[in-house]
């Protein structure tokens, strides 16, 4: 067993304790969470790594990225204004990457998450081997979703079908105890309705995790609500059948039986009130991505209707492409101020709740809560220790607005896995 000591603890699920210390043991979970002179006394002779002027938080989960393209931060900037142009570019740009580069770039990728404080990753591949051995290799947490390729059309369902049910298969014996496989079907303009419903019945019968994108952009609303816009001309280049269900992705992940699932709903920004109420009465959940959709011009999605709703609610990057950093903490300050900002916004977002989208709504939005997300006797020690010396964090009035509005990836000192350092600054 060992003591890590720093001047402030942060259990998320109870009060800040100054002076505080955390007790792990050799197996990597967490023992005792108090003051440093009652982990001391508690557990004398016991190892004791004093971290001085700094936070213990439980590790950062960032519950939507997409390691394998870390290669194209900045690649794409030119065309983030037409949602379109993005997409085709980014196809062609992944395309062109080899199978070694995606996988140097995914560590790379990994590694810039454990300098960030991220303990687990919500990671969806097009490639899903390549996700599985960047967040190995950098000894993270975290599941993988396999995505789907583009498959809007009904008539190639079943085949599409086959084609991802293998993929999934052939990763299940390279999942470790960190590292689990999900499913994502990427979209509702990238998936074929019938295509949905096999992923929706296979995933609820096997239990396997599933995330996708939705209600993210007006061109998929229109799509889906209208059957216009940009969408139906690829569909029209490429020859796909396909048919307006006419209501909002919401509606429509209901119908297909998606919903059902409870699936890990990345974006989620155009949502009305029913469809906030249905997501909150299947048990889905979202991984809210502020900077990405910021940076696309999407909106911003209604982050404290989700918190007030009681819907678990996690924080995610995105891809590098589009935030260009995975840096969680500015995520979270990203998501209070926009979120107080944003026309017709309910309340003020504190930087209390922002702390906890950080770690437990985002545990708790991959449903792994009852291992990781606060620090707790018999979780998983997962950390962050965020250091308080820098010049900018001065002077500290309260250590939760500290964090949030004056902190950021640069004062990232120790993150633990499992009670196993990943990184240490
Ligand atoms: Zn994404």
């Amino acid at each position: 067993m060992r003591i890590l000591a720093a001047s402030f603890v942060l259990p998320i699920t109870s009060p800040p304790v100054a002076d505080g210390a955390i007790a792990i043991d050799d197996g990597g979970r967490i023992v005792d969470v108090g003051t440093r002179d009652r982990l001391i006394s508690n557990y004398p002779g016991t190892a004791l790594e004093d971290l001085g002027n700094a936070a213990i938080l439980p590790g950062f989960v960032n519950c939507h990225s997409h390691l394998e393209i870390t290669a194209l931060r900045g690649a794409l900037d030119d065309v983030e204004h037409d949602f379109r142009s993005w997409l085709l570019k980014l196809n062609d740009l992944r395309s062109g990457l080899s199978d070694d580069e995606l996988l140097k770039n995914a560590r790379l990728g990994a590694l810039e998450g454990a300098q960030a404080g991220v303990t687990c990753f919500g990671d969806i591949g097009r490639m899903g081997h390549i996700g599985i051995a960047a967040l190995k290799d950098a000894g993270l947490r975290g599941i993988v979703y396999q995505e789907t390729e583009f498959s809007p059309d009904n008539r190639t369902a079943e085949k599409d079908f086959q084609k991802l049910a293998a993929k999934y298969e052939g990763l299940i014996d390279t999942q470790t105890d960190l590292v689990r496989i999900g499913l994502s079907p990427h979209s509702p303009y990238t998936v074929s309705s019938r295509l949905f419903e096999l992923i929706a019945e296979y995933g609820i019968i096997n239990r396997i995790p599933l995330s996708i994108h939705v209600a993210e952009s007006d061109n998929e609303v229109e799509l889906l609500q209208s059957g216009t816009g940009f969408f139906t001309g690829v569909y029209e280049k490429f020859g796909v059948e396909w048919s307006s269900p006419y209501c909002s992705p919401i509606e429509y992940m209901e119908r297909l039986g998606v919903l059902s699932a409870r699936p890990l709903l990345a974006h989620c920004v155009k949502v009305s009130d029913t469809d906030i109420a249905k997501i909150h009465a299947y048990g889905a959940s979202i991984a809210h991505c502020p900077k990405s959709n910021s940076k696309f011009g999407h909106g911003t999605a209604p982050f404290e209707r989700f918190l007030d709703e009681g819907i678990p609610v996690g924080l995610g990057s995105d891809s590098v492409a589009s935030n260009n950093l995975c840096d969680i903490l500015e995520e979270g300050r990203f998501a209070s101020l926009i979120g107080r900002n944003r026309a017709g916004s309910e309340r003020f977002i504190g930087a209390e709740e922002i702390l906890r989208a950080a770690t437990l709504g985002g545990a708790e939005a991959m449903v792994m809560a009852n291992e990781i997300g606060s620090l707790q006797a018999g979780k998983q020690a997962d950390l962050a220790v965020i250091s308080l010396g820098h010049p900018a964090q001065q002077p500290i009035a309260d250590i939760h607005t500290a964090l949030v509005f004056s902190s950021n990836a640069r004062d990232v000192r120790l993150t633990l896995v499992a009670g196993t350092v990943v990184y240490r600054s």
